[in-house]
């Protein structure tokens, strides 16, 4: 590791102790860029990994709102607002009880580089709160998005930061978000995305992600010479990322066979009937474990364990740190040949490591993933035009989008002497537009 790296990580871990997720995203990518800084000697005269590695603008928040017993709550919300140099903040809300400083900034430094792989003009921020939708009557979570809005739309704009959704967030939060953000601004105006169709949301948006994540994935393994129709694919999580990916899955004629959420996992041998897990998940908001419920020969599983299930392709689409190296080292003795990661850095370093020690084919979340905040760059667009796309042409241009970020890997990756790696090319192609941009912008 160059003594440049090892400074700016060093500086990152003394500046945010006891942040291991922000520390671990900060290694991952900084350790990857090498061939780039040798390359390019100007980003370290221009401080460039040490204004990347430090968010533009933190802002902490309480967030208190009355129970359905008429008791006060309080949460902590927050944005973080990593980098504006290619455009307005872009990236998620995630409401989890697990939710603190770290992890918004592991998530809203990924999404930099994720956002510049799209191609298009969004810059990265992250946020959310430590509020658990879980249990929560549609009231209280009415009256929570209400709140944090009260706060957050002093910090954004459609042209400054648009959030959207993540973990915990989908159309309803978004739905009331934007209710409280119109009635104080009175501006009705594209600052978040994910919205209703009927408000200025796009097509296609709901599916993104998931659908995203398959074109990617697809383009990776035809490259060589692999395809998904007959695979058996293993896909983790039921959320909104989850449920799109089985469904293009399913299209290009794989099977898959699990899905998860945190209490445990499904098997069906005969395919996941995705009707149902859409009515479970997003009708009644209920658990995977009710799928057995109406298909009595699937197997419920409670707890970990859902990567001992043999398959050709592994999509992690639940969460962080989600598929660790025994994991990893399962799922090679099994015969898996790709992994594209759906949702965030659901695979830890030495998972990652055991994959491209055994040549499997990996697609890192900030390259795989980018179909959701690509598309939501596209009801930016249409929010700008005051018009909208059809379902096809929304759908054409995210199929675009995701071949190019492949191909812009994995070239990149080739023109820096690590062919095939595309943790190294997405990172590498990610960064360089970004740090171009903010080294013509000068010292901010
Ligand atoms: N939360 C998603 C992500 O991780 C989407 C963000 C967005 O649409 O702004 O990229």
């Amino acid at each position: 590791m160059s003594s440049y790296v090892q400074r700016v990580i060093q500086k990152v871990v003394e500046r945010n102790p006891n942040e291991p997720e922000f520390h671990q995203a900060i290694k991952e990518v900084l350790e990857s860029l090498e061939p780039a800084l040798q390359r390019h000697p100007e980003f370290e005269q221009a401080g460039i990994l040490e204004r990347l590695t430090e968010p533009e603008r933190q802002v902490i928040f309480r967030v208190p709102w009355v129970d359905d017993q008429g008791k006060v709550q309080v949460n902590r919300g927050m944005r973080i607002q990593f980098n504006s140099a290619i455009g307005p903040y872009k990236g998620g809300l995630r409401l989890h009880p697990t939710v603190y400083p770290g992890i918004i900034k592991f998530l809203g430094f990924e999404q930099i580089f994720k956002n510049s792989l799209t191609g298009l003009p969004i810059g990265g921020g992250k946020g959310g709160s430590d509020f658990d939708p879980k249990g929560k009557s549609d009231l209280e979570v009415m009256r929570f998005c209400q709140s944090f809005m009260t706060e957050l739309y002093r910090h954004v704009s459609a042209d400054m930061d648009v959030p959207a959704g993540d973990i915990g967030v989908g159309g309803r939060e978004i739905g009331f978000l934007f209710g409280q953000y119109k009635r104080i601004t009175a501006l009705h105006e594209g600052v978040l995305t994910g919205k209703g169709l009927v408000y200025g949301g796009s097509l296609v948006r709901t599916e993104a992600t998931g659908y995203g994540l398959v074109y990617l994935v697809d383009e990776m393994i035809r490259d060589k010479g692999k395809s998904f129709a007959g695979a058996t694919v293993v896909i983790s999580g039921s959320g909104n990322v989850a449920i799109y990916a089985t469904e293009k899955v399913q299209q290009l004629g794989g099977k898959v066979v699990a899905l998860s959420d945190s209490s445990g996992y499904v098997y069906d041998k005969d395919g996941i009937n995705v009707d149902t897990v859409k009515r479970i998940k997003e009708v009644e908001r209920g658990r995977i474990k009710d799928y057995v419920n109406t298909h009595p020969s699937a197997e419920y599983h409670e707890g970990t364990g859902i990567w001992n299930i043999k398959c050709d392709v592994a999509l992690p689409c639940a969460t962080q740190n989600e598929l660790r190296e025994a994991d990893a080292e399962a799922l090679v003795k099994n015969g898996c040949f790709a992994v594209g990661e759906g949702a965030n850095m659901p695979c830890t370093p030495e998972a990652v490591d055991v994959f491209i020690k055994n040549k499997v084919m990996f697609a890192p979340g900030k390259a795989a993933n980018a179909g959701g905040v690509a598309t939501s760059a596209l009801e930016m667009s249409q929010n700008s035009m005051r018009y909208n796309w059809t379902f096809d042409e929304v759908d054409a241009k995210l199929q675009d989008i995701m071949v190019s970020i492949y191909h812009n890997a994995a070239d990149t990756a080739r023109e820096y002497g690590h062919e095939d790696n595309l943790v190294v090319g997405a990172n590498i192609a990610g960064f360089l537009k970004v740090a171009n941009a903010m080294l013509a912008q000068g010292v901010v």
